[in-house]
């Protein structure tokens, strides 16, 4: 059987990291709807996307249908940034349906703002080489510098009040549609996304695992 989840998580709480190690603990893949549009979304979806305008939730869902078909899907995936509204979730509950799979998993990562902002405002990117760095976690060998030697930078979205309106979006996005799948008897996975990246992906596995086990048993 296909092992299929969906991941939640506010930005800085290392939903990306921690998605894509699940997948490959399991030899699934790891399908983030960012990623999928930036490789297949056509000239013109890109033109709009720059003027801010969204890709529509059907084409998401025609996109998703197509990718799934690949070899790296063949032992399921994780969902990673969709669903993201309510029409989502029906348009994956359809798509599901019409593939004759099914969730096995939510998996929902939370983390004490002071944590996510922490994280967040510490991110630095170099313009020169796109190299990344965080002022705690990962810090350059030299001050504000990469070690291309250009200046670090701050993302413009990576500043605290933006942070604070874009965890705002995320949870007035996803407690909506965590309350669906709650009502639903599929496992919802909690887990706090604080500390140690190790340490919390150790956490995940073990919680997807036992949760796995009983899947099978019940
Ligand atoms: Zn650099």
């Amino acid at each position: 059987m296909k092992k299929i989840f969906i991941i939640f998580g506010p930005p800085g709480s290392g939903k990306g990291t921690h998605s894509a190690r699940l997948a490959c603990s399991y030899n699934i893949a790891h399908l983030s709807t960012g990623e999928m549009l930036r490789q297949k979304a056509s000239d013109e979806e890109r033109a709009l996307m720059k003027k801010g305008i969204l890709v529509s939730d059907n084409r998401l869902v025609e996109l998703l249908r197509v990718r799934i078909q690949n070899s790296d899907c063949d032992n399921g995936f994780i969902l990673d940034g969709f669903p993201r509204n309510l029409l989502q979730v029906e348009l994956l509950d359809n798509l599901l349906k019409e593939q004759s799979l099914s969730l096995e998993a939510v998996i929902a990562l939370e983390a004490p703002e002071d944590v996510l902002l922490s994280r967040l405002s510490g991110r630095r990117f170099c313009p020169n080489c796109s190299n990344n760095y965080h002022l705690t976690y990962d810090p350059p060998e030299q001050d504000g510098f990469c070690s291309c030697g250009f200046e670090l930078r701050q993302r413009a979205d990576d500043n605290s009040e933006t942070i604070r309106a874009r965890l705002r979006v995320f949870k007035e996005e996803t407690i909506p549609l965590l309350d669906v799948y709650s009502l639903r008897s599929l496992p919802i996975i909690h887990v706090v996304s604080a500390g140690e990246i190790n340490d919390v992906q150790k956490i995940i596995y073990e919680r997807v695992q036992s949760t796995l086990l009983l899947s099978r048993f019940v």
